[in-house]
């Protein structure tokens, strides 16, 4: 195995050349960040309110296709507000995934609301139609109110959200008509995937709201920030009202009207957003160039290298390799860490963890299986 990861080793520091230590996925400035900052530096309008937040939200209407985008200070937030503007309340059960990153639970729990895990594709890595089915075939029914209930818990399942991974659309069209079927609302966790399709559709845009994140170490990144897209006019109105401290809109009075957040992307971060957002259709071009090589690589290597599911376009966020057991998966990353190329396996389940141990789920077998194989290898932009 040395020899492979060796070789394997090599071939990463090809494609990122003179690097010392190959991050997993590094920012890349290369367009008119500089100046767009600047800018808002000039104006003085640094803060929640600019012409950048604006054109931000112009230009994610323009890529996504969507409707409606509003601004949102970073992805966790932008998850938060769309449960609330999905209703979804205190006890509460929202359908989602144990294998997805932490801010999925965490703003289902900052409701007060209870994550219910269901297992993902092994194709996908994402939320599986079958067992969405399977899990509410056996333990929910539409009472006469015409909601969907947990025949267990009582509790009312108000929400879905299914999280496409690493950038890789889950089979969303699926999911979508079992949540209408059964009266639920579908809430996309939409934060790694800008810039991927499913059938042609932007993912995100598959139930009532779609969540993207522009953090860091994501396929474009404003520093900080978050999304909402929504093709539904008064849930974008309610949207950007509740992250404006509900406040009434008044040339002088300060009045609101519910209880509101401070959740809006500052001009300053919107600016970053849009120098990036114009170089989007090349960093995924970009990106999917690599997943090529990497490909062909682990093809020749015997090595399961994920790809998207045929009818998608993904955006290859961040790569990802399925090795023979979690023993290989230490071997794997013990090797990287150490020779300059950082390797990660999947986050730890969600059910794995003390503050989620106890939540209502499904068989999670697949999960289980993904999470002891799977490293991300380095995914950034190349220039
Ligand atoms: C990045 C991410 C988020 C939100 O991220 P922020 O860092 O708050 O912008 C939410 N869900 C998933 C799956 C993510 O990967």
């Amino acid at each position: 195995m040395q020899a492979i990861f060796k070789d394997i080793s090599e071939f990463i520091k090809k494609q990122f050349p003179e690097q010392k230590f190959i991050p997993l996925h590094a920012p890349v400035f290369i367009g008119n960040e500089r100046k767009y900052v600047m800018d808002t530096l000039d104006s003085t309008f640094v803060s929640s309110v600019g012409a950048y937040v604006d054109r931000f939200e112009e230009m994610m209407c323009e890529i996504t296709g969507s409707s409606y985008a509003v601004a949102i200070v970073n992805g966790t937030n932008a998850l938060h507000l769309a449960l609330l503007l999905a209703d979804v309340n205190r006890n509460d059960e929202v359908l989602s995934q144990s294998l997805t990153f932490i801010a999925t639970c965490n703003a289902i729990s900052y409701i007060d609301a209870k994550p219910v895990f269901i297992d993902v594709d092994k194709d996908t890595l994402g939320l599986s139609p079958d067992a969405l089915s399977k899990y509410l075939n056996q333990n929910a029914k539409i009472e006469a109110d015409g909601f969907a209930y947990n025949i267990k818990t009582d509790r009312r399942i108000k929400a879905c959200v299914p999280m496409h991974t690493f950038g890789f659309p889950c089979r969303i069209e699926e999911i979508a008509q079992i949540c209408n079927n059964w009266n639920i609302t579908l809430v996309e966790d939409a934060a790694e995937s800008l810039g991927s399709y499913y059938e042609g559709k932007h993912t995100g845009l598959f139930g009532n709201i779609g969540v993207f994140s522009f953090n860091g170490n994501k396929t474009i990144t404003s520093g900080g920030g978050g999304a909402l897209i929504t093709n539904n006019e008064s849930l974008a109105k309610k949207a950007k009202h509740l992250t404006t401290q509900a406040k009434v809109p008044h040339p002088w009075a300060f009045t609101h009207d519910n209880i509101g957040y401070n959740y809006r992307m500052p001009n300053l971060n919107a600016a970053l957003a849009c120098a990036q957002l114009e170089q989007l259709a090349k960093f995924v071009d970009n990106k999917r160039e690599l997943a090529t090589l990497y490909h062909d690589k682990f093809k020749s290597l015997g090595i399961n290298f994920c790809v998207e599911l045929p009818g998608t376009r993904a955006n290859y966020w961040l790569n990802a390799i399925l090795l023979n057991d979690k023993t290989e998966r230490e071997d794997f990353l013990t090797y990287m860490n150490s020779n300059g190329v950082m390797s990660r396996p999947v986050w730890e389940l969600m059910h794995r963890l003390p503050m989620f141990e106890n939540c209502e789920r499904a068989d999670l077998s697949n999960s289980e299986w993904i999470a002891d194989r799977l490293v991300n290898i380095p995914s950034s932009v190349r220039l």
